[in-house]
């Protein structure tokens, strides 16, 4: 057996100092086609990102199986190919899920709640499966959804596109569809300063919306202001009122604030509230007399990862999304890009895989 490549190992927490157990593994990588199976795609990562799920795994505050490749964002270049219309030497970003395309879920545009669904960087690790981004390359499964990235969007600001951007896209997505005209023009708030918000930010405000956004970290505010958001203070939420609510801070109670502020006929749309402790209490009546919308929101469907894509190289000039993210940290170095990335110091720490 060959080895040609490496991953990032996460074998669990140490009990006794609550730290993460991280190896740089040697893997075998398949070196021809045939030893992919039908429909497969081998890439060789270039770029990748820390996203908040895997800090919360690695700090032992979120269970995943090990040992396993974390890591769901990033892109590379196809080395081998057994998928039609999939060319070696392209460079692409991927959907963070695979979908089988048939069952109930699949066939209604809710891929990523697929009966059979398999989400990379959240598996197993068995020799073979080479499904997290925290490597050199990964190997994606038949049903998973390979867009090719424009030429001059680089890999670095890329990465994190095909979770953070992809979510907020299908959230633009559903709330275009529930407010309609009424998009243009209008206010919305945005709960949490983090990647999600600064992406929703971007999002609504070329909607034409006026963007306000707010956080517990001021430092975080900061941020959302000099990319061109209006910050909101503490929990004060201003005196106008809002046709859209995004929380993307994993705090459902924000439901409680921002509803007294929503406009008759406003959608709250909540996508960071991923745990079971979120509870919030509203009335059915305030609901019913300002024919309100809540909707929920996981992750996104196979076209906003292209809409995504589309997006980002649109608007790359426009907003500076680089100075949210760190300079290229080596794979090889992940202790040191996961200090950064709990250090908070960029919304996204950034991975060369190819050193
Ligand atoms: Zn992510
Ligand atoms: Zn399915």
């Amino acid at each position: 057996m060959s080895v040609s490549g490496f991953a990032v190992i996460f074998q669990g927490i140490e009990p006794n100092t609550s730290k993460p157990i991280i190896t740089n593994t040697e893997i075998h990588v398949p070196q021809v086609t045939d030893e992919l199976s039908e429909g497969e795609v081998l890439v060789r990562l270039v770029s990748s990102s820390i996203c908040n799920s895997d800090v919360h795994t690695l700090q032992g505050r979120r269970k995943e199986p090990t040992p396993s490749i974390l890591g769901h964002e990033g892109c590379g270049i196809v080395s081998l190919s057994r998928k039609n219309g999939v060319e070696p030497g392209t460079r692409v970003t991927f959907s963070i899920m695979d979908s089988c395309g048939n069952c109930r879920n699949c066939s209604t545009g809710l891929e990523q709640k697929c009966d059979h669904l398999y989400k990379y960087g959240h598996s197993e690790f068995s020799g073979r499966n080479l499904s997290g981004c925290y490597s050199t390359h990964i190997l994606l499964k038949p049903g998973t959804l390979i867009v090719p990235l424009p030429e001059n969007l680089s890999s670095e600001l890329a990465a994190p596109l095909n979770c953070a951007l992809a979510t907020m896209v299908a959230a633009r997505r559903i709330a275009k569809k529930i407010l309609g005209e009424r998009v243009k023009g209008s206010n919305c708030i945005i709960f949490g300063a983090g990647m999600l918000g600064i992406f929703g930010f971007v999002l609504m405000n070329e909607e034409g919306m006026n963007v306000f956004m707010t956080d517990v970290s001021q430092e975080r505010l900061n941020v959302a202001k000099e990319f061109g958001c209006t910050p909101l203070s503490g929990s004060e939420l201003g005196n106008q009122k809002y046709d859209l609510v995004l929380e993307v801070c994993g705090v459902g109670k924000v439901v409680e604030a921002a509803l007294p502020h929503l406009n008759v006929g406003g959608s709250i749309i909540l996508l960071g509230s991923v745990t079971p402790n979120t509870e919030f209490t509203i009335t059915a009546e305030a609901l019913v007399r300002k024919c309100a919308t809540i909707s929920g929101l996981h992750n996104y469907t196979k076209i906003d990862l292209e809409d995504a894509v589309q997006f980002l190289n649109e608007h790359q000039s426009k907003y500076k999304f680089a100075n949210l993210m760190s300079q290229p940290i080596p794979l090889t170095q992940f202790y040191s890009a996961l200090s950064l990335a709990l250090d908070q110091t960029y919304l996204r720490v950034i991975l060369d895989n190819t050193k």
